[in-house]
């Protein structure tokens, strides 16, 4: 879920101050791209969300919970498929070596090939044709055969100053999914997406607004890794699942891809975390799958009333249900809960929210830590970003009641292009509206 990366934006004004590059080729491993700086003229980037018309404001209602379903559904469909596309064709990416080493047996090949194969990919082939460790001649069946590396084309990225830079993937579909990599001296963490949009419809988030696609394949988001790796000529040390979608209503895909970051990429487990909103009987599900990820839950809310308002899903799960799921998520892994609090000037920075705040994970058996993250605007929202003082006055109010606190910095990228915001100026059109199958 992007909760955490949602809230970050600002009108398109002031993406002229970021740097805009279109990608026609990857970049070579280890080489530093170039940043050509292109203003963006603002008549070609609207600055507007493109609405699903099928999307309404206001409470969670019947069509959000068929779309959630719907979501679900396709997660599930998505995986069992394992790693093949939409026509049956395989992709490496995403693909257990043991899934690939049946492939070459059945063109007659030894196992070995499969190891070449997956690490063709992995060391930055985009297509079967460029993985030159395997013969000739198998690439060329594989490729007629539709066996596909698995990679994107990168779209488009807008980059900052500081280092942080944010990708725009064109899937096979033609749709558009963002990923982000931000540096920083000793880490590269990259915040993926888990979905084409989302129905989760939280009101401070650009994507909720767009409406929903599809969920991604694993190989769809291993590639956003790949990608920011290649780019910005680094090892990734960190995943964080933050981006567009909510990684909870596509669990079997999130266990996959985190597999893959894993035992193939070579991410260790605890430097990849899962944020989620909150889905009905997910988080168990989470604590069951046995991965030593980070789980991060976006509260930006201490009671159930405003955080209806806040995430109209909240309905659906009520506050003390999610906690229960918390406590139990804790349990069964021993590792903390970190608490997603988005400040909203006005809205939820009150001291005594920190008081309700703290109130209510004390109460409950779990290790907690709660990541203070400053509201940056996004386009046609109602709120405002509160000032340095209140933001460190509710850390002081956390703090002060013996949780542990952070404040997450804003990098200067969030406010040039939100979560979602950036994928809207290119996909110009909304997302389809959303039916549910007979
Ligand atoms: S609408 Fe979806 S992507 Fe946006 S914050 Fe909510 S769960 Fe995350």
């Amino acid at each position: 879920m992007a909760a955490a990366t949602g809230p970050v934006a600002a009108p398109a004004a002031a993406v002229t101050a970021a740097d805009a590059v279109p990608h026609q080729q990857p970049q070579e491993q280890g080489q530093q791209p170039q940043h050509e700086r292109v203003v963006l003229p603002e008549a070609v980037y609207p600055t507007f969300v493109p609405r699903n018309p099928g999307i309404l404001d206001g409470q969670w209602n019947a069509r959000d919970e068929v779309m959630v379903r719907r979501a679900l559904r396709d997660a599930a469909e998505v995986v069992a498929q394992k790693s093949q596309s939409e026509r049956g064709s395989i992709t490496i990416l995403g693909s257990e070596l043991t899934e690939l080493e049946d492939l070459a047996e059945r063109y007659g090949q030894p196992r070995f090939r499969a190891k070449q194969l997956l690490e063709g990919v992995l060391k930055g082939a985009h297509s079967v044709e460029e993985i030159t460790a395997i013969p000739k001649s198998w690439r060329a069946q594989l490729l007629a055969d539709g066996v596909r590396s698995g990679r994107s084309r990168l779209h488009h990225s807008v980059g900052d100053e500081d280092g942080t830079r944010k990708f725009l993937l064109q899937l096979h579909d033609g749709r558009i999914v963002e990923t982000v990599g931000i540096p920083t001296e000793d880490r590269l963490t990259v915040c993926v997406s888990s979905q084409v949009g989302c129905p989760m419809r939280c009101t401070f988030c650009a994507t909720g607004k767009g409406g929903f696609a599809r969920n991604l394949a694993p190989h769809e988001i291993l590639d956003q890794v790949l990608t920011v790796q290649e780019q910005l000529g680094r090892r990734v040390s960190n995943v964080v699942f933050m981006g567009m979608g909510e990684p909870l209503l596509n669990l079997p895909a999130v266990v996959r891809a985190y597999q893959g970051l894993n035992q193939q990429v070579g991410i260790g487990g605890a430097f990849i975390t899962i944020s989620t909103v909150g889905v009905p009987n997910a988080i168990p599900r989470l604590a069951a799958s046995s991965l030593k990820a980070t789980l991060a839950v976006s509260l930006h809310a201490p009671n159930q009333a405003l955080r209806e308002r806040l995430i109209p899903s909240a309905k659906a799960y009520p506050l003390e249900a999610l906690i229960q799921d918390c406590v139990t998520y804790y349990r069964i892994t021993g590792r903390r809960v970190t608490f997603e609090y988005t400040l909203l000037s006005g809205v939820n920075d009150e001291l005594e929210h920190a008081r309700e705040l703290t109130a209510l994970l004390r109460r409950h058996d779990l290790m907690s830590h709660v990541n203070i993250i400053p509201w940056n605007p996004v386009d046609e929202s109602e709120f405002v970003r509160p000032s340095r003082n209140r933001v460190f006055a509710f850390r002081r109010a956390v703090e002060a009641a013996g949780l542990a606190c952070t404040v997450r910095e804003t990098r200067g990228l969030e406010a040039a292009a939100a979560c979602g915001q950036l994928r809207n100026r290119f996909q110009k059109q909304p997302l389809p509206d959303f039916q549910e199958p007979m």
